[in-house]
């Protein structure tokens, strides 16, 4: 997780995996600098905001040389904590679910789902990728035996809430939330809301009314 938020603002905080990923390229490539303008052109974000990130994340890019690759690689490892994969769980294992069982988040990023969970009696006790399903019943002992503490959610809406309140109980501290559901937490628990159906209609709107800005996001 971001160890350093006291000191990084959050908006910059949300974009450090996506610098991370596009850095890793770069490294593996075996890039030694890269400019603001390229990083702009290729993170999609402006490189006046970049340039103000990279200032917080220490890294001082000289005119005509560049930001320093392999000083972001170990900077972005040692603040998204990537020595380290993070264990992750899974709730609903429907469609949008299991398609996120099938895909390898370790590739790119060091999460790992673990485990996960269902009510559907056809799906309790199979595993899809090798992440076993098991029953709601079993949420809180699993949780705990396997020290998770991020989960996705991906059940339907009407039972959003119930399911984080169970959550909260079993010590979770943060949900990726792929449900429309708008869910109640204390301000300990950090959750991120994903509506693809609402991004997808904000793509669709964006295209209509602001056909020539590319900026926007
Ligand atoms: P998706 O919305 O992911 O496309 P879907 O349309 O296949 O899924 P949904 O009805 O949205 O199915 O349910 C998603 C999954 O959540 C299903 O596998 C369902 O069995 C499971 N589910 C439903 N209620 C609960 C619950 N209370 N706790 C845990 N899982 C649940």
């Amino acid at each position: 997780m971001i160890q350093e938020t006291a000191k990084i603002p959050q908006a910059t905080a949300k974009r450090l995996p996506l610098y991370y990923r596009f850095i890793q390229n770069l490294h593996s490539s075996g890039k030694q600098r890269v400019s603001s303008k390229e990083l702009s052109e290729a993170v999609k974000v402006d490189s006046a905001t970049i340039r103000r990130d990279f200032s917080y994340f220490g890294a001082l890019g000289k005119k005509g040389y560049g930001y320093n690759v392999n000083y972001l690689l170990t900077f972005f490892r040692k603040t998204l904590d990537q020595d380290e994969t993070t264990k992750v769980g899974l709730i609903g294992v429907g469609n949008l679910g299991t398609a996120f069982l099938h895909y390898n988040f370790l590739k790119n990023n060091n999460t790992k789902i673990e485990v996960a969970f269902d009510v559907s009696p056809e799906k309790i006790g199979s595993d899809i990728s090798d992440v076993p399903i098991y029953h709601m019943d079993d949420i809180e002992e699993k949780l705990k035996e396997l020290n998770i503490e991020v989960v996705i959610l991906t059940v339907p809406a009407h039972v959003a809430q119930t399911i984080t309140d169970r959550l909260i109980d079993a010590d979770v501290k943060g949900i990726l939330n792929f449900t429309p559901a708008r869910l109640n937490v204390p301000p300990a628990i950090r959750i991120h809301h994903i509506d693809l159906a609402v991004e997808l209609q904000s793509l669709v709107y964006f295209l209509k009314n602001y056909p020539q800005d590319t900026e926007m996001s």
